[in-house]
């Protein structure tokens, strides 16, 4: 295993110029606490790949402290390794002194952003996405009317026929195979702004976060999860001017974008008086309990920013806060489950899910080897590093044990990720989230009722 040393000063001179020129850069008291005890490393996902010190945790936060007291300008040197980051934050749940490696990657990128911004095709193609698709509801619902087109009208089969696909990216073909059937209408639209309590009597009210990718893709988990949420004392109301979370944006280091998002996500959940906001998308669900992170230049939004994360919580979290009704139809599977890095390391949520699933009559539960490493989906690093993704992606799918017939998990980037996976493998394993299978258990009960 070779290891990249970093040989530098450990003093910085007071007459360097930091790297870092532009506002909400990477703090000193965030990567100053690193003791380098490297811990962090054996858990790495690109560490484990690469055995290079520069793309270990322990190597990225002192290229970031490096680059900050201005021993190193903000050259490939350290922004690779910034980028080939997964955001995991696998290193932060060992690592002893507390260091948010994940935010300081996240404040590092926005200074990538402003120093060099993308150009050509690369900074059409993140300028179209990030600030003319995804904050924008309506024209992510056209993004998804448009592959629902692509689907149903037989022009999927014309493209496939013509081998057109065939001259796209490995990955981007297999996205393309494994794309679930969109729905015709998502939950943001299709659901009321206040469904009552379903059964019992009401224990808060819950606002749904919809999310972006999990309602043009998956909008049926978030209908299952309006179903169990209702099921179990919880009124659901969903603030129809709410928009995708930003984490895509801060993932990329947009971070005035995803600033201009998160004060509207924050006015309007407010605003709706709810008790607890809901969330079904790992990501999505580490993003809003940390939206205070990018208020702490400015008071305004703080406060705000700090009232409204109190407030987030991920729908398996908030059912075991606030009680559930064990389900009583059965669901005969054998299950492994897979812990997206955003719930387990970044929300610090493990159990909540597998005792759900345990409360499920005839639903076998088998834990998998590593649960918790990355599967390389990393919200858009599956497409902008496929290598990687790749390379965690087979580990993942060697991990699954023999004899289940479905993988669950918390997170809709996963689960197409693991799509891919299993469509690699040419396995009939089916991918599910974990509200889904409550949600089945719960309406057999009523069937049977
Ligand atoms: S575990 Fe924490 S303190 Fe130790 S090297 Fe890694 S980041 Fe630094
Ligand atoms: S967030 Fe994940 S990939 Fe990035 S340094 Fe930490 S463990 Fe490694």
């Amino acid at each position: 295993m070779i290891v990249a040393e970093i040989q530098l000063d450990d003093q910085a001179s007071p007459a360097c110029q930091s790297a870092f020129q532009w506002p909400d850069a990477p703090e000193e008291d965030k990567y100053s606490v690193c003791v380098h005890c490297g811990f962090c490393l054996e858990v790495c996902p690109t560490y484990q790949q690469l055995g290079d010190e520069n793309e270990s945790p322990r190597g990225r936060v002192y290229l970031i402290k490096a680059a900050s007291e201005g021993r190193l300008s903000l050259d490939e040197s350290v922004i690779d390794p910034v980028f080939n980051c997964l955001d995991c934050r696998a290193c932060e749940t060992v690592c002893p002194s507390g260091v948010e490696v994940g935010i300081l990657i996240e404040e590092a990128r926005g200074q990538v952003f402003h120093a060099e911004p993308a150009t050509g095709i690369q900074g059409f193609t993140q300028r179209l996405f990030l600030r003319g698709i995804f904050p924008h509801p309506k024209r992510l619902r056209k993004v998804g009317k448009l592959l629902r087109f692509y689907q149903k009208s037989g022009m999927r089969s014309l493209v496939r026929g013509t081998g057109l696909m065939r001259i796209m990216p490995k990955h981007l073909q297999e996205m393309e195979a494994i794309m679930p059937s969109i729905p015709a209408e998502n939950a943001l639209q299709g659901l009321p702004e206040r469904i009552p309590v379903k059964r019992g009597p009401k224990k808060a009210t819950a606002a749904l976060f919809t999310g972006c990718v999990m309602d043009v893709m998956f909008s049926d988990v978030n209908m299952a999860t309006a179903r169990v949420a209702g099921r179990n004392g919880l009124e659901v109301v969903v603030p129809k001017q709410q928009l995708c979370c930003g984490a895509l944006q801060v993932h990329a280091g947009d971070r005035d974008q995803a600033r201009e998002m998160a004060r509207q996500n924050i006015d309007v959940f407010l605003e709706s008086g709810a008790d607890y906001i809901i969330i079904n998308a790992a990501g999505c669900g580490a993003a809003l309990k940390e939206y205070a992170e990018l208020f702490h230049d400015g008071p305004v939004y703080l406060e705000k920013a700090k009232q409204f994360s109190s407030k987030v919580r991920d729908i398996s979290e908030l059912l075991v806060e606030v009680g559930y009704e064990p389900p009583n139809g059965r669901v005969d599977r054998t299950i492994t489950y897979h812990d997206a890095c955003h719930l387990c390391h970044a929300q610090k949520i493990r159990q909540q899910p597998r005792e759900l699933l345990r409360s499920i009559p005839g639903l076998t539960l088998v834990e998998m080897t590593d649960s918790d490493r990355c599967c390389g989906s990393a919200g858009i690093y599956n497409l902008t590093h496929p290598d990687m993704a790749g390379q965690l992606l087979e580990r993942k799918m060697d991990d699954i044990p023999t004899g289940v017939d479905a993988i669950a998990m918390g997170n809709p980037g996963c689960m197409m990720q693991i799509m891919v996976g299993v469509h690699r493998r040419k396995t009939d394993l089916e991918v599910l989230h974990t509200v889904e299978l409550l949600d089945e258990s719960y309406q057999r009960e009523e069937r049977m009722s």
